[in-house]
């Protein structure tokens, strides 16, 4: 690797860098991002819709580098990751560099920004191993001492361990050269995390990791760790997790991971100040990844400067199941975090004819939760052509509509949004307890069911900030709470802030440890402005979130929530009147006003009959967007002045 350091470095400056990313302006799309010995190994239909085995791949590559960016302009599609290390080794993959090359300076001299695809979860051993001898070592072990394969079976595919410092170093080189020399404008690491390591290197890591704990006798009822094992993995994906060691285990495992992050942040920044570090790992609701996967979301990505969040759902409104599907809730927790997403939401090789009819929605979804509006379908190939002309054509006028509704009401898009209700999120107790993952769940479908506007509140155990703009706190059925939790919601409520609480929340600490008497209930007792429902509002059904979520109504259909916001004097300076569950409201401030943004999750049933009032205020609507036979109305724009 010292002769990519060797090479020299040749900074670009170009004119988008990390400070300066506007979901408005992006437009993300497929890059071909993998390189022909993937295909060649893989020796399917896979990424982008291409048939691995095919006479036709390495064609299309190089149709691909050449062509594809001017098509890119021509659709107004201006982002893209593309093939740059996919894990074979650098000596490897390097004799592919000049045609990677030649794809980025097409994409520049279209104006098309490309981030350098690097994977962080594969040793493809088969290539590797001529340039790194001793590649063994680096490699993940299962607790039988075997490789550990990526997802368990891609056979040439080994995955790497985390706790290899070696491999760590490895990747930092390829990554400063992307962004230099290679003139990418930033970069992309897939698949950021891992499964769990059972090395003799991770084994001792492990036991210096609780060397350093205070307390050890307090969490484990012995202090002389020595001898300590790594728990297994279906100990560590339990529903609640009480066991300390498999607490340690997973938290050890997100340091291990923010660290290596925070060292790809600090050397790209080095390399060039404006590159762009990204990844894309799992969603920020997704607890039962965050155990296994060895990653906490949204710790992770404050060392990003962009996130992508690649998961399968496709919004839509399952009639016959009553679920709705669609990516509010990590759109919306990633705008909290101020950090722009892409979450890409479709599979990359074709759409079904009915997300064909309804191709703006996902779009709108994108552009009203601040997400970058997504089309990774439209380059990819047809049946007898390196990209089918038809489907571009179709496209064509429906993204061109898009980018003139978003030029028509950028002031809109650009202003804040209306989010007074603030659900409490704590990502560590949705991580140990799924009790708190689906209190929170159901507050959300509820809020997102009944129009509630609605926001988060991000908190880690020693911090715990209320925004201004909160006017209502939900903390629903969130049993685990720390003392500096608690203490920072009382200070509210007793300064007069609305606090509404269910459940059993609160009777055990950060760390899931029951307390005798729930204190947050005793701390909140007789104070105003406070709602305390014992009955936690459940899911009639399936609440499972993950790579699809599967996310039944709430059983009540949120009665009780939404009456508990009237009673503590909750309310929306607007009423929505004949708006279905199924379509998602999403309000802004513009000066002294409101735009209501619905989007419909459930196209073949238009929005008809839908009002709004507000007393004392003029109510205006705007021309339903995508009304017309191939899509009817996926959205509706209402101005409250
Ligand atoms: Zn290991």
């Amino acid at each position: 690797m010292r002769k990519i350091a060797l090479m020299g470095a040749v900074v670009v400056t170009l004119a988008t860098g990390a400070e300066t990313l506007n979901p408005l302006d992006m437009r993300w799309t497929f890059g071909a991002h993998e390189p022909i010995t993937m295909y060649r190994r893989k020796a399917a239909r896979t990424t982008g819709g291409i048939e691995g085995s095919s006479k036709w791949v390495a064609g299309w590559l190089d149709w691909f580098d050449t062509e594809s960016p001017k098509l890119m302009k021509d659709l107004g599609l201006n982002w893209c990751h593309c093939r740059f290390y996919k894990g074979m080794g650098w000596e490897f993959e390097k004799n592919d560099y000049p045609n990677v090359k030649r794809f980025v300076d097409a994409a520049h001299a279209n104006g098309v920004h490309v981030l350098a695809y690097i994977q962080f979860m594969t040793l493809y051993y088969e290539n590797m191993m001529a340039e790194i001898p001793n590649l063994r070592d680096w490699a993940a072990r299962d607790q039988e001492g075997k490789m550990i394969y990526y997802w368990g079976n891609s056979y040439y595919r080994w995955v790497p361990c985390i706790s290899c410092d070696e491999w760590v170093d490895y990747l930092v080189p390829i990554m400063r050269f992307a962004v230099t020399e290679g003139g990418f404008d930033g970069v992309m690491f897939d698949n950021s995390f891992s499964h769990h390591c059972y090395c003799e290197r991770c084994q001792r890591k492990f036991r210096e990791h609780l060397a350093r704990l205070p307390n050890a006798r307090e969490r484990f009822g012995f202090d002389d760790l020595r001898f300590v094992l790594l728990p297994p993995e279906s100990a560590i994906n339990s529903s609640e997790v009480k066991d300390a060691l498999v607490q340690e285990c997973i938290f050890w495992r997100h340091r291990q991971m923010n660290e290596i992050f925070a060292k790809f942040r600090r050397e790209i920044k080095k390399a060039r100040p404006d590159a762009i570090l990204s990844c894309n790992s799992q969603g920020a609701r997704n607890p039962s990844a965050m155990r296994t996967l060895c990653v906490n979301v949204p710790d992770l990505i404050q060392n990003l400067d962009l996130y992508i969040a690649q998961n399968g759902d496709y919004p839509n409104y399952d009639v016959a199941k009553d679920q709705l599907r669609g990516r509010a809730r990590i759109l919306k927790i990633y705008r909290t975090l101020g950090k722009t997403a892409v979450a890409l939401c479709d599979n990359d090789s074709s759409m079904t004819p009915d997300q064909e009819r309804h191709y703006l929605l996902p779009l709108m979804e994108d552009l009203v939760l601040g997400g970058i509006p997504t089309d990774r379908t439209v380059v990819s190939p047809g049946k007898d052509s390196f990209y089918d002309e038809a489907r571009v054509e179709q496209r064509r006028p429906q993204l061109k509509a898009f980018n003139a509704f978003v030029a028509d009401h950028r002031a809109m898009l650009e202003s804040a949004p209306y989010e007074p209700v603030k659900l409490l999120f704590s990502p560590q107790s949705t991580i140990l307890s799924d009790r708190c993952h689906r209190g929170l769940g159901v507050a959300e479908e509820i809020c997102l069911r009944r129009h509630v506007p609605f926001g988060y509140i991000v908190s880690r155990p020693d911090e715990l900030n209320i925004p201004a703009d909160a006017e209502v706190v939900v903390v629903s059925d969130q049993t685990c709470l720390s003392e500096h939790q608690r203490e920072r919601l009382v200070a509210w409520a007793k300064g007069g802030g609305k606090l509404i609480v269910t459940g059993d929340s609160g009777r055990c600490d950060e760390l899931n440890r029951q307390y005798m008497k729930n204190p947050f209930k005793a701390q909140l007792a007789g104070i105003p402005n406070v709602v305390w429902r014992d009955e936690a509002d459940e899911f009639s059904g399936v609440f499972s979130t993950g790579w699809v979520n599967r996310i039944s109504a709430p059983k009540d259909g949120g009665d009780r929530l939404v009456a508990d916001l009237e009673k503590i004097g909750f309310k929306t300076p607007y009423e929505l009147k004949g708006v279905p569950a199924w379509v998602m409201a999403e309000v802004r401030r513009t000066g002294n006003g409101y735009a209501i943004n619905l989007v419909n999750y459930c196209p073949s049933r238009p929005m008809k009959g839908v009002k709004v009032a507000a007393s004392g205020r003029q109510v205006a609507r705007t021309v339903p967007f995508g009304q017309d036979e191939a899509a009817p109305a996926i959205y509706q724009l209402f101005e409250v002045k």
